[in-house]
Formats: C-alpha cells, sequence, structure tokens
C-alpha cells in the first residue's frame, strides 16, 4: 500500500491554494505534478554537473554523458526492455511516433499498403499516420470500439489482413481509460506480417510495462506524464529494428563521417538523436524512474484502481453524469471522463475550479473519438499516486480509510 501522505509532502505544488481552497490536481493524464526529487534533480544538474555530452572529454562533460546513459538504462527497465541502445530519447510520445512514421514508415510503405489505428486514438497517433499515406498512397483503418469502451477485437481480427504493414494502437485511452488488449494484437498484427507500435503515453505511467510481454514492436511514452519533466520522450525498438531505419533528423552527435558527397551515420540509438539532446530534462528524469522504482509499479497500478473505482462509484451516484468507458476498473485506468445532462464540460470544470479543483474539458486531442460517442466534449478527471480515497468500505483492496 503506497503512503500517500508521504508522497504528498513530496509535491511542493499540492500545498498550495486555488481559490482560496485546497489545490485537488485531477489532471494527471495532461501532465502530472513534479515531486521534489525531480526538481532538486534539474537544479542539481545545472549547478554541478552543466556540460555537452558525448563530445567533450573534461570532467563535466564525462559525468554528463554518464549521468544521461545512465537513464537511457532506467528507461528501458521500467518497461522491460533489455536493451538500453533500443531507447532513443525525443521530446514526447508524439515525437516519438513521428520518428517511427517517418524513419520507418517512409521506406517500408507504399501505395495501397494499410494502417490499422483505432477509433480511441489521441491525435498524435492518427496525424502522422495521415501524413505518411499523404507521402506513400498508404490508407488508414480504424478498429471501432464497443458501446462499453473496450475494443471490437472482432472487428480488428476482420481488418489486420495482408495489406497491413503496421498496427498502431493507444495501450490505455485518455479519454475511456480501456486498456487494450496489446498482446493479442500483436499477434494478429504479426500474423499478418505487420509491425505493432503501442502509444504509451497513459499506459507507462501507471501500469507495469513489460513490451517483451506485450509483444510490441515499438512503444512511446512522455515522461512529463509520469513525474518527470516536460520536453522528454521515449521511443523503444524491438532490438535490430533501429538499425534497419533511415535516420529521423540530420545533424551533429547522429552521423560517423560526413563528406562533401554524403554521410554515414552514427550506432543505435544516437542515429536518431540529432544535435544537442535535453540533457538536463533527461538526467531529471532519472528521479522520476526512480521514484515509482521505488513505489514500485504494482503498488502505483493497485493504488489507481481504488482510486478509479471510488471516483466512478461516486460519479454514477450523481443523476444526469454517465461515465465513458469501462467499468470494471480490471479493464481501465485511471482516465475517467463523463457527461452530465444539461451541463457543458466546460461549465462543470470551470466550476469546480471555483472550489480547487482541476480536472480537464474538451475532446482530449481525440475527436475521432468524440465523434464515434456523439458529444462534442466530456469532462475527465485522471488520477495519479498522490491522491488519496475514502472506498476501503466499498471492499476495493489497496485503500485507505481517509478523507480526500
Ligand atoms: N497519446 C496519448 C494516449 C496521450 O494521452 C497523449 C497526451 N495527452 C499523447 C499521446 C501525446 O503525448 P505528448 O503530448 O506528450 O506527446
Amino acid at each position: 500500500m503506497l503512503d500517500v501522505g508521504r508522497i504528498k509532502q513530496d509535491f511542493p505544488i499540492l500545498g498550495q491554494q486555488v481559490h482560496s481552497r485546497r489545490l485537488v490536481y485531477l489532471d494527471n493524464a495532461a501532465t502530472t505534478q513534479k515531486p521534489r526529487q525531480v526538481i532538486d534533480a534539474l537544479v542539481r544538474y545545472y549547478e554541478t554537473t552543466n556540460a555537452n555530452i558525448h563530445r567533450g572529454i573534461h570532467t563535466l562533460a564525462v559525468q554528463a554523458t554518464d549521468q544521461y546513459e545512465d537513464v537511457r538504462t532506467k528507461a528501458a527497465a521500467h518497461i522491460g526492455a533489455s536493451n538500453p541502445q533500443d531507447i532513443v530519447f525525443t521530446r514526447n510520445t508524439t515525437e516519438s511516433i513521428n520518428l517511427v512514421a517517418r524513419a520507418w514508415g517512409d521506406t517500408n510503405l507504399g501505395e495501397g499498403d494499410e494502417i490499422v489505428l483505432s477509433l480511441m486514438e489521441h491525435h498524435s497517433n492518427i496525424v502522422p499516420w495521415q501524413l505518411l499515406a499523404r507521402r506513400t498512397g498508404a490508407v488508414l483503418r480504424f478498429i471501432d470500439f464497443r458501446d462499453d469502451g473496450t475494443l471490437d477485437l472482432d472487428q480488428a481480427r476482420g481488418l489486420i489482413g495482408e495489406r497491413t504493414k503496421l498496427v498502431s494502437i493507444v495501450h490505455m485511452s485518455n479519454v475511456l481509460g480501456t486498456i487494450n488488449p496489446v498482446a493479442e494484437l500483436a499477434e494478429m498484427a504479426h500474423a499478418a506480417g505487420a509491425l505493432l507500435l503501442v502509444d504509451g503515453a497513459q499506459s507507462a505511467p501507471h501500469l507495469p510495462v513489460d513490451v517483451t510481454q506485450l509483444g510490441c514492436d515499438f512503444f512511446g511514452f512522455s515522461l512529463h506524464k509520469m513525474l518527470g519533466p516536460t520536453g522528454v520522450g521515449v521511443l523503444w525498438a524491438k532490438p535490430g529494428l533501429l538499425e534497419e531505419m533511415e535516420p529521423f533528423l540530420g545533424g551533429g552527435e547522429m552521423i560517423a563521417i560526413v563528406k562533401p558527397e554524403g554521410s554515414t551515420w552514427a550506432d543505435v540509438p544516437h542515429k536518431f538523436e540529432a544535435g544537442t539532446p535535453n540533457i538536463a530534462d533527461v538526467i531529471a528524469s532519472g528521479a522520476a524512474f526512480d521514484y515509482l522504482r521505488e513505489l514500485g509499479m504494482d503498488s502505483v497500478r493497485e493504488h489507481e484502481k481504488a482510486i478509479t473505482a471510488y471516483a466512478m462509484d461516486s460519479l454514477q451516484r450523481i443523476p444526469g453524469v454517465s461515465i465513458h468507458g469501462p467499468l470494471d476498473v480490471e479493464q481501465r485506468g485511471g482516465a475517467v471522463s463523463f457527461s452530465m445532462d444539461c451541463a457543458h464540460p466546460h461549465d462543470i470544470s470551470t466550476i469546480v475550479d471555483g472550489h480547487g479543483v482541476a480536472i480537464r474539458a474538451g475532446h482530449h486531442c481525440a475527436q475521432l473519438l468524440m465523434r464515434r460517442l456523439g458529444v462534442p466534449a466530456t469532462s475527465r478527471g485522471s488520477f495519479a499516486i498522490q491522491r488519496r480515497c475514502r472506498c476501503a468500505h466499498r471492499g476495493v483492496a489497496a485503500c485507505e480509510e481517509d478523507v480526500c
């Protein structure tokens, strides 16, 4: 069980008041707050280590390089990857997906090839493929979801076929909370000779993830959604894939030899990290990985299941409120979207903000999903480790009797 009282003390921002009320931050799916350990790591880097990496041989340059590369190892460990060299640092999940669309997609897709997505994707897992389709003549197909918010696997089986080159799917929906059966989709994709990319923006922060067990070929996520700083993303690729891919961006750091007639590339993953990277934020991300590892991702998941159950139970007691997405916490994570009769999501968000409560209202960068639900927007509360709940008396494990 998590010691939420101690965890809360690690988050300086949660001590403040909004509209004279104690801040209750329930917008973790957009970005999480940062514990003191991450903030301190950032300051410490600038105060003690700041130097450019991989080039210099002076002491600070070596220290900065070691610290940066150490985080690559932590990123690999967080998702069960065996080799840190299969980890590329990007700016965010969006850039991780764009990297694959460019560096893998441009050479592997052609006229009439198919990319299978779902209707619950975030725009960052739709638009890069639309751009790729425009460049190559490839075609996008979309798997629907059932009314209970779970992916329609029967339809997926029909859509994934010999024309499919890539299946790209969100692991945990930022709107419905649905956790998709990635391993099953990987089997379907591989049986068709296609690869599987997983958008792990909402799963890497909240679930134990093992890319080998998932069977995926690419996995992307963002540090700012998992206690880390903004400006750091991760792309993992199955061993061997990065070597086969063309560079994404060209410039310093990613080359081996440059001649007037052309250049050769650095070994992976440096081939994909052109220019000076976001050294400080990557190094501070190490503290975020450490923080979650010390809590244990199994405990994080159990805790968030309890909060989610409590939130859904409470919401369902309010007349006129309907929850979008699975009601079974085993099938979902802690992003809980809802609609309320006669109240616009923006009004709900404004009203609760007046009580110090931060929730999100809007289309959540998922307009295909909104259209499928038949609503222009939803309200969404999204939970993380620093919330308590009062659901123990309702029989949910791993929860504390406490006052929210
Ligand atoms: N995918 C999902 C499921 C997300 O929730 C988000 C962020 N809301 C993204 C992708 C994009 O993440 P980022 O903005 O960090 O690139």
